[in-house]
């Protein structure tokens, strides 16, 4: 089957390549029959990447209006407004999405906001990671990532949530930075009894396919494994491309039903195209 929509996608309004406007009719012409836009919001530092509170209001605004457009002219994919919201977020904006928003995207990025005056990302420079944990943590990596998923848990089960973002992103150099090993039992074993603490959370548990398309890794997040883990606990999924590009906006969506159906998910729910926030699909 073909998915048809994305809940997960970036605009100029964050790091985005393209406007709402050119992210629409992207999805159109792919024949979406549903988009969601998950701008980076507002957090409260780093401002490079995510928005101010005064860019959000314009960026909600802006979705809302084209929203509109789409409930009239249902020539176009359904728009929802969603943002992809840091773990790291001050709690009272947090509430305030939760009020304003269709939807969000639960994602983590950061080890902390602040380490010798500057956050530490981990979907950042490796070699950033790797002093954080040879000074913080004696070189111990798997230390270092027990504190990414921790945080990840921890804002999950902090908040309602709708989607699960990027569950394992602290791989995302594993391999290709040689920073640990990710098929090693120690590291497996963190990442599992954090997906099985953050069951209760709710949210669908995306597979993300964006750091593909932005050639960081060959695999979309999270590892097969976790995935049929999520299965077996009765979790619920849906498929991004994390899309930050108009071109990429169903990049490996074929390649991540498939990796679906082999971890045992019959269907898998997408951005609905009515009153109904999300619809399942069978794959
Ligand atoms: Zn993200
Ligand atoms: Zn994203």
């Amino acid at each position: 089957m073909s998915f048809l929509s994305n809940a997960h996608t970036h605009t100029t309004f964050s790091d985005g390549k393209h406007t709402p406007e050119e992210m629409l009719a992207a999805a159109k012409q792919l024949g979406f029959v549903s988009l969601g836009f998950s701008c980076h919001g507002y957090q409260g530092f780093d401002f490079d990447y995510s928005m101010t509170k005064e860019g959000q209001r314009e960026y909600q605004a802006a979705v809302r209006r084209l929203q509109a457009e789409s409930l009239e002219d249902r020539t176009l994919p359904r728009v929802w407004l969603g943002i992809e919201e840091d773990g790291l977020t001050p709690r009272d904006w947090r509430e305030q999405n939760r009020r304003e928003l269709d939807y969000v995207v639960v994602s983590s990025h950061y080890l902390t906001r602040d380490y010798e005056g500057e956050p530490v990302y981990v979907d950042g420079l490796p070699e950033r990671l790797r002093h954080y944990t040879n000074h913080v943590f004696d070189g111990d990596m798997m230390a270092m990532v027990q504190q990414y998923f921790d945080l990840h848990v921890q804002a999950l089960l902090s908040m309602p949530v709708s989607i699960i973002g990027h569950f394992d992103l602290v791989r995302i150099y594993a391999k290709s930075h040689n920073l640990f090993d990710e098929h090693c039992k120690e590291y497996r074993r963190i990442a599992l009894d954090a997906l099985e603490k953050a069951f209760p959370c709710g949210g669908l548990l995306e597979i993300n396919t964006g750091a593909i398309a932005r050639g960081k890794r060959e695999d979309p997040y999270p590892t097969p494994e976790l995935l049929s883990a999520w299965h077996d606990m009765g979790g619920r999924i849906t498929i991004t491309s994390d899309c930050h590009d108009a071109k990429n906006l169903d990049f490996f969506f074929p390649e991540a039903v498939q990796l679906a159906k082999a971890c045992g998910f019959k269907t898998a729910f997408r951005l609905g195209t009515g009153n109904e926030l999300f619809e399942e699909v069978a794959l």
